[in-house]
Formats: structure tokens, sequence, C-alpha cells
């Protein structure tokens, strides 16, 4: 078998962020709920270290709470991926009990693609910025995932000083990149933010 250091678990195939460069946002999709009892099965089966749950959107998935749960009791810890549009506050208290009690909760990896030019989101930007506040508040691990392509822009690179912002700084950063993008430039912004956090390269076939 596979020695895979992490694991993807789709919970769902729905997001409503109507991204509009996203498959997840197509009318057409089926909307897709992995069954709880389905995912215990498929923890149970990997060999990898390390589980990350994603969607479409994971906290759009109706027993989000129930698998959280569940996740306390896995043999190997686990991420959750978030677009971060969908207010965390009704789970941060399990998210934090994840963390701290349990050691099961590894970090939220919080996307940022609602944050991006390829589309219209103001209205996710501040439920965004609250759940990274929330996240900071409690010392819930984080980290963001950037993706880039084409004249993409991630516009509040510019607009926040996250040390003001914030109280705590991501963990890393996962910068997805296809050829042609210009990797250099992208890392050189990031180290302008975010200073000397490690920041993973990882190259995407666009
Ligand atoms: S938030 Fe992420 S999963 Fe949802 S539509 Fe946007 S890019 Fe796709």
């Amino acid at each position: 078998m596979c020695a895979e250091v992490a694991h993807t678990v789709l919970l769902t195939t729905k997001c409503s962020a109507q991204c509009k460069h996203c498959p997840f946002s197509s009318p057409d999709l089926e909307k897709l709920f992995l069954a709880p009892q389905t995912i215990q099965e498929i923890m149970h089966q990997t060999a990898a270290k390390l589980t990350v749950l994603s969607g479409g959107e994971p906290f759009e998935h109706p027993q989000i709470t129930e698998i959280l749960t569940e996740m306390a009791k896995q043999p190997h810890p686990f991420r959750i991926a978030t677009g971060g549009f969908v207010d965390l506050s009704p789970w941060i208290e399990k998210l934090l009990t994840l963390s701290l009690a349990s050691g099961a909760l590894d970090g939220v990896s919080m996307g940022t693609d609602v944050l991006s030019s390829r589309v219209d989101h103001s209205q996710w930007v501040q439920i965004w910025k609250e759940n990274i506040r929330l996240l900071s508040k409690f010392q819930i691990p984080y980290s963001l995932t950037l993706t880039l392509g084409g004249n993409l822009d991630f516009i509040w690179l510019n607009l926040w000083k996250w040390t003001d912002s914030f109280d705590s700084m991501p963990e890393f950063i996962y910068l997805r990149y296809s050829r042609g993008d210009l990797l250099e430039d992208w890392i050189h912004k990031l180290q302008n933010t975010f200073g000397e956090i490690p920041i993973v390269p990882d190259e995407f076939s666009s």
C-alpha cells in the first residue's frame, strides 16, 4: 500500500460560493453528501498519517457537527479545508476542543478564492475575515491556500496589514500554481505581508 502523507476525503460536492472558475459551482453538479458512517470506514482504511476533509464546502454538509464529533475518535489527525465564506462561529468551540483537548484537529486550511479578483465576492469578505479573527483569537491552528492562475489578483494582500487585523499568523501558506504563473513574484508579495512564515509551493497542471 502506498504510504501517503495526506489523504483527502471529499465530504460534499455542494459549495454555495459560486466561484466561476470552480467545477463545484456548476448548477448541473449533483449535490452529494458523504454519510458519516462512510467517512469512518474510509478513515479506518487509509494508511495516510493525516486526513484532509474537503469539498465543495465541508461546512455546508448538513451533518458536519456529527462528522467533527466522530473525528475525535479517529486513529490519526485531520485538517479541514474550507472556503472560509461560511460563518464558523457555531463550530469554533468544537474546533477548539478537537485541537486542544484531543489533538485530533491538525488545523484549518482556509481557502482564499472568495477573496480573489476572479469574481465579485465582496459579500464573503467580512465573513472570511471574521473567521480568521476567531481562529486567531482561540489559537486554533490555520493555514492559507492560494491557487494562482491567469490574471488573478488578491486585492486583500495590499489592503490589510495582517498583524494589525488578526492576533496570529497562519502556520504556513500552501501556494498552488501552474506553469506560467509568476511564482517568484507571488512569493515576494506573500513575504511582504507575512514575513518568513513557510510557503509550500505545489505545481498543478492547468
Ligand atoms: S469556495 Fe472553493 S470550492 Fe467553493 S466554489 Fe469557490 S473555489 Fe470552489
